[in-house]
């Protein structure tokens, strides 16, 4: 959707009519619907007038440029492909067939519904069946799927179905636990209520004792 078809952005603070209209013919790829960074730009400035502030002040002046700046680093997993990152395997590993997890993986994303940050972190592990991966690339894959606007529940599939497609283990589990500063910063205002889902498939979803032993690696209590 291209900012501006409906509703004039620069109407809300009458200033830069021009200029920003001339931006928003100015798009980097023509094929594409992406919005140019100027209209991102207006789009921010739109939303700080109707916040209640003159984007043209001072303090504000640089505020659309840093909101676009931010936006590009909160939502690079659009750029990258969470399937890239597991393709390389390895399949020495002299005849390891144990549990790999990866404990404490930094969560941060953004809610869909708000575009508020959601903090936490995963726990994700795998039962291998002929081939590992580089453990930094789990933590990546997390990464990919956090930079992007997302649920926690749409997240904790997608993890768990990345690495099943590409590892084809004997079973994936994924567990996130984190905070909606969507819930916390307003609406019902609960600031310590954290929510948490988890995704269970092959071993871990037949065993129970397997997802326990998993549970309790995740908490801490594996004799770290
Ligand atoms: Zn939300």
């Amino acid at each position: 959707m291209a900012l501006g078809d409906d509703v004039d952005v620069s109407d809300a603070n009458g200033r830069a009519d021009k200029g920003a209209r001339a931006a928003r013919k100015a798009k980097p790829d023509e094929n594409s619907n992406r919005p140019s960074r100027e209209e991102a730009m207006d789009a921010v400035r739109t939303l700080l007038a109707w916040a209640g502030d003159d984007p043209s002040r001072e303090g504000l002046l640089d505020t659309p440029k840093r909101v676009v700046d931010a936006y590009t680093e909160w939502f690079s997993g659009y750029g990258a492909d969470p399937r890239a990152e597991l393709q390389r395997t390895f399949e020495d590993v002299s005849g390891y067939d144990d549990i790999v997890m990866l404990r404490d993986i930094q969560v941060q994303s953004h809610c869909e519904h708000h575009v508020a940050p959601f903090l936490g972190t995963a726990h994700v592990a795998y039962m291998p069946r002929n081939r590992v991966v580089g453990i930094s690339k789990i933590a990546r894959v997390v990464e990919i799927f956090a930079k992007r606007l997302q649920t926690q529940e749409t997240m904790t599939a997608q993890i768990a179905q990345a690495i099943c497609d590409a590892l084809e283990p004997r079973g994936v589990a994924v567990y996130i636990d984190a905070v909606h500063q969507c819930m916390s910063t307003r609406g019902v205002r609960h600031p310590d209520v954290s929510t948490i889902t988890t995704r269970f498939t092959g071993v871990f979803k037949d065993s129970a004792e397997l997802r326990e032993r998993f549970l309790r690696l995740a908490q801490g209590a594996g004799g770290r």
